[in-house]
């Protein structure tokens, strides 16, 4: 078991689904059985969007309040903002001395990322780079384990690449980290594709019952299904991808009236609706507390920063000395 456990998301505003089952329920459990970092990635943020930096603020405010609210603990793990620990950016450069570049041009997110956000200007330093930033973020907390999903699995075998290639040109300073992988579910948004604010398909942790109706509302559902009287095909539908989530103990049932015609598609997403908010009232509570708090989300950055602080320092004179700059 990993003792020392890194997470970071982008400042992108609030939670939704995806991210719940993604990555943030792991990270809840986490913080009962091992040191954690979590931090609000807002330089990697910048590495895709910066040339409209006005929202980063907001955004990751929002998204501290949204973690609280989720059950993340400040007194349990250290909740930081990337930007307030500049440690990681005198370590990247560091660590970019030693990174070929082929390396970084080979990651395959690098020309994947490229093609998905063709309307940005990211074929830049700091874009090629950001995998030497993941690895700065990593290995100045001397992180051994990291949750990441599987398409993130090539940038943490990036990270210990440059740990061998480190190790190798300067004695053994660190170890290389594994990651945790989890089985996370395949979180539909409402057009079908992955669930992505980007996509501007997402269903919010922090949406009302209302939002909630209206957003599995317009869900795609199976094609197949274009009168109230055509039978389905459940597994061709986004909904009963949630239903798997969200309504277990009545999916044998479901599928049958699916398949059967036994009902529509309304009264289906009408179901599966209910479950979605009901399983939000808490967080929807907790938020509302939270946010009686002005400022909370930097008290908590504040309360991290300090936690992680002398980790960091004691990492980056080790770098220092070991590279000659002491
Ligand atoms: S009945 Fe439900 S599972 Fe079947 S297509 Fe409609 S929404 Fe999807």
């Amino acid at each position: 078991m990993a003792q020392r456990i890194l997470t970071g998301y982008r400042p992108t505003g609030k939670l939704h689904l995806g991210h719940l089952h993604g990555n943030l329920k792991r990270m809840i459990e986490l913080q009962e059985q091992a040191t954690c970092f979590f931090f609000i990635a807002d330089w990697h943020a910048l590495t895709t969007d910066y040339q409209d930096p006005s929202r980063l603020r907001a955004y990751t405010e929002d998204m501290v309040v949204d973690w609280l609210a989720a059950g993340l603990d400040a007194d349990k793990a250290a909740i930081y903002r990337q930007s307030d620990l500049p440690e990681v950016a005198e370590f990247q450069l560091y660590l970019s001395m030693v990174t070929p570049l082929g390396w970084l041009e080979r990651v395959p997110s690098f020309k994947e990322q490229q093609e998905q956000l063709k309307g940005r200007e990211i074929a830049t330093h700091g874009f090629l780079g950001y995998p030497v930033l993941q690895a700065a973020d990593i290995l100045i907390v001397r992180a051994d384990g990291v949750p990441v999903g599987e398409d993130q699995l090539p940038h943490l075998e990036l990270t210990r690449e440059i740990v061998r290639r480190f190790n190798y040109l300067y004695g053994e300073t660190f170890a290389e980290p594994q990651s945790l992988l989890s089985p996370s579910p395949r979180i539909p948004g409402t057009d079908g594709r992955k669930m992505s604010k980007s996509y501007g398909n997402h269903i919010s942790l922090g949406d009302t019952p209302e939002d909630i109706h209206k957003k599995v509302g317009i869900m795609v559902t199976d094609p197949a299904r274009r009168t109230r009287r055509d039978p389905g095909d459940p597994e061709k539908c986004s909904v009963y991808e949630l239903h798997k989530i969200y309504t277990v103990d009545r999916l044998e049932e479901i599928g049958e009236k699916c398949r059967t015609a036994g009902w529509g598609c309304v009264e289906c997403k009408r179901v599966l609706a209910e479950r979605v908010a009901d399983s939000l009232r808490d967080f929807r509570a907790r938020r509302k507390e939270l946010e009686k708090t002005p400022g909370i989300a930097w008290k908590v950055l504040e309360d991290g920063l300090r936690k992680v602080k002398p980790v960091a320092g004691e990492v980056l004179a080790e770098v220092r000395r070991r590279m000659g700059i002491d």
